[in-house]
């Protein structure tokens, strides 16, 4: 089995659930007692965040460069990086490792394309929905990409921070959620890609008339498989 290597606390709140779904993975492909090996470099999110709204993009790179290193150091064969948003400075992180780095974009466009869908809505921090690391990524793939209003993105990123990845699971939010995913299927999502990790604590596919693309068990899904891959033969 490959051994995983997690770039996790962004938030740890979907860290926790990352560790779950790999974990249930391995075991569902590999049944009985088994279980991933994995290593976790949690760092502080209140660092993280701090650059993110400063805009010190190079600080981030520095110090979730610095973790990856740790990472491969300590055996890790393939990394995740378990956020959408800090994918804003994966060519960083991957150019200073020699494993790979899972993309969580290329995970989830995969996805979608594999459910046969073509335009998808995409919820995320507003970094996620407003620059081009992100949206030009799945767009590469193929995909329409459609983003909610700005008030509504607003919105979005404001629950993100300030309740989801403070563990706070606030009913008055996921109704706000629900109505903007209502708006983006009228504008003719055929898909919505839940682009923050900490979103499908709130929202499931419950919440959505079309198809939902978690990203984070998406990616966790994509890296079980791969973790796996050189014992399914
Ligand atoms: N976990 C979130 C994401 O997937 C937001 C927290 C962060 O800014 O890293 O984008």
């Amino acid at each position: 089995m490959l051994r995983l290597g997690l770039i996790g606390g962004l938030s740890w709140e979907s860290s926790a659930l990352y560790y779950r779904l790999i974990n249930e993975g391995v075991r569902g492909a590999l049944g009985g007692l088994h279980s991933a090996e994995c290593l976790l470099f949690s760092v502080d999110f209140a660092d993280v965040e701090a650059m993110q709204a400063e805009g010190r993009w190079d600080d981030a790179a520095k110090l979730l460069a610095d973790a990856a290193r740790v990472l491969e150091g300590a055996g890790a064969d393939v990394l995740l990086l378990c956020t959408n948003t800090m994918h804003r400075v994966a060519d960083e992180i991957q150019a200073a490792v020699a494993i790979p780095l899972l993309h969580l974009a290329d995970a989830t466009a995969r996805a979608a394309l594999g459910a046969g869908l073509t335009r998808v809505g995409l919820l995320g921090t507003a970094f996620t929905m407003e620059q081009d690391f992100y949206v030009g990524r799945l767009r590469g793939h193929g995909l329409d990409v459609i983003v909610p209003g700005q008030a509504d993105r607003a919105l979005v990123h404001r629950v993100i921070y300030e309740e989801l990845c403070l563990g706070v699971i606030r009913e008055e939010s996921r109704v706000q959620y629900r109505r903007v995913i209502d708006e983006l299927v009228a504008s003719g999502a055929e898909g919505v890609i839940l682009g923050c990790t900490e979103i499908e604590l709130l929202v499931s596919q419950e919440d959505c008339a079309v198809p939902v693309l978690p990203t984070t068990r998406l990616h966790a899904e994509a890296a079980v498989r791969l973790a796996v891959a050189p014992l399914a033969s």
